[in-house]
């Protein structure tokens, strides 16, 4: 077995893909065109807007915030964000005290209906395994800082469940309007690599 890995590991990954596409096409279980179109739609018209829209949302309507909180699934199905890799959403919080940051460390598990696909890397091993062991430098190295005060958790999301962040709202953005919050919320702020800056 690990021989197998060994050798595997020296086929490109795009090579991989395409003759585990070409078998799955031959023995009839997938159609190219349904994949083809499912692939568009996740890389160019669900993107991380969905997110942002939650984000948004919750800043705004405490009761929203909440239900998103007790249960991200249901309450972002109220917007009509649900679908593959979006069964099992789980939102946690940042605070003053505590910042979450989100991994897949076994593959790259990822609140697809909320955020669309992964960015590359999101999928590097390096980042899968070094933010779990060593979460500050490595967001150090992504250029955020944070202070000791705050603890930072990290989230590892799998197909049980998908972990997506509510960043903090920044100062200085009290009195806007969701949809003019909207455009201030990043994809990185939602994995928790960043923080939403004020604008
Ligand atoms: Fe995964």
């Amino acid at each position: 077995m690990s021989n197998e890995l060994t050798v595997n590991d020296h086929i490109p990954i795009e090579l991989r893909t395409e003759a585990l596409e070409d078998l799955l096409v031959e023995r009839g279980l997938v159609d190219r065109t349904v994949m083809d179109n499912f692939i568009k739609t996740y890389a160019q018209d669900v993107g991380p807007l969905n997110g942002a829209k939650v984000v948004a949302k919750a800043w705004t309507d405490p009761e929203f915030k909440e239900r998103l909180l007790a249960n991200g699934t249901t309450t972002v199905a109220e917007l009509g964000f649900k679908g593959p890799q979006g069964e099992h959403i789980v939102v946690v919080e940042n605070s003053d005290d505590l910042h979450n940051v989100i991994v897949c460390t076994l593959c790259s598990c990822y609140p697809w209906p909320l955020l669309g696909l992964p960015p590359s890397w999101y999928k590097d091993p390096v980042y899968r395994s070094r933010v779990v062991k060593e979460p500050r430098a490595v967001l150090a190295e992504m250029g955020l800082d944070l202070p000791d005060s705050q603890q930072v958790k990290v989230w590892d999301s799998s197909s049980e469940v998908r972990f997506f962040v509510l960043p903090q709202r920044p100062a200085g953005t009290e009195g806007m309007s969701e949809e003019d919050l909207v455009p201030l919320i990043t994809r990185e702020s939602m994995i928790g690599v960043a923080l939403v800056a004020a604008p």
